[in-house]
């Protein structure tokens, strides 16, 4: 039997009609993203993530791996030992997670009767869809928000995200108790993960102003450290993160964070905010290649 051996991507989209399975000509080092795997996930919180997947029948003879990653540009981790044959994958990563955080899961289709080659599919989360009608509107708003922070009351700021994972601190953290046994670390500033802190990402955001509000009581002058702010949707905001304000580098900490919504996608997020003190030890964290920050100060 003659075979028709010349290759091309579009045996993805057709089978061919005479059954005979191809071997690639093509070198297989890279890896194809294709939105024909479609995946659906389901989480039930704090106990399990149920991912689904379907991919088009022409694809034959399939192998799937299933990759979580915290965000949606990885770093992915692969969840499976070996590679599965069914189209279900229920695991208890997530278990670690709250309802306010996000995971993001990539389904891996090793493709064997084409050779083995690998499409993945794109990231995908349990994210929530508006009508077009209002997805529209819910672009302006955030676009005139934007316009608003950016040009008129925002304030050039940083956020730097709480890392949750990684590495222990090599200075405080206690492997046999499973404990933080110093105070004021530097390495990993209270978090006991080394470096403590994600680099940080710009963002504006309007601050309201910090009150004059001073109590005498018998213990000493009390001052009130708490103040709110707002910002857009992006990036996203959680508690226990570190927002730097440029200019007069206050550093505060996220405490409370809520969100106006538009059918439950949202489009600014509001923050109550506590502002720590110069000598706190995440205030180390203005000197971490801040580009605003004076460099005479670092
Ligand atoms: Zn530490």
């Amino acid at each position: 039997m003659s075979l028709n051996v010349s290759f091309s991507l579009g045996f993805l989209l057709q089978r061919n009609t005479l059954g005979v399975t191809y071997t690639p000509t093509v070198a297989q080092s890279g890896e194809f993203q294709s939105a024909a795997i479609s995946v659906t996930i389901y989480p039930r919180w704090y106990k399990q993530i149920s991912a689904e997947w379907s991919i088009p029948a022409s694809w034959g003879n399939c192998l799937f791996n299933v990759y979580f990653g915290q965000t949606n540009d990885g770093p992915w981790e692969l969840i499976n030992p070996t590679p599965i044959t069914s189209t279900f994958l229920t695991e208890n990563i997530s278990r670690i997670y709250s309802i306010y955080t996000h995971g993001f899961y990539i389904v891996e289709v090793i493709l064997l009767g084409q050779g083995s080659i690998k499409i993945r599919s794109t990231p995908t989360t349990w994210q929530n869809t508006q009508n077009r009608w209002v997805a529209l509107r819910s672009i302006e708003v955030q676009r005139r928000e934007y316009i608003l922070l950016s040009k008129f009351v925002g304030v050039k700021s940083y956020i730097f995200r709480r890392k949750t994972y990684g590495k222990r601190c090599p200075n405080c953290w206690s492997v046999s108790t499973e404990q933080i046994i110093k105070d004021h670390c530097t390495i990993c500033m209270g978090t006991s993960f080394e470096g403590g802190y994600f680099d940080p990402a710009p963002l504006y955001v309007q601050y309201d102003p910090t009150p004059n509000d001073r109590t005498k009581t018998y213990f000493g002058v009390l001052e009130q450290n708490q103040i709110t702010g707002w910002t857009v949707s992006m990036p996203e905001i959680k508690n226990d993160d570190i927002l730097i304000r440029t200019g007069d580098w206050n550093v505060y900490l996220i405490d409370k964070t809520a969100d106006t919504e538009l059918q439950s996608v949202t489009v600014k997020q509001m923050m109550v905010l506590t502002q720590l003190g110069k000598n706190s030890v995440e205030y180390n964290l203005v000197t971490r290649g801040l580009p605003e920050f004076p460099q005479r100060y670092v």
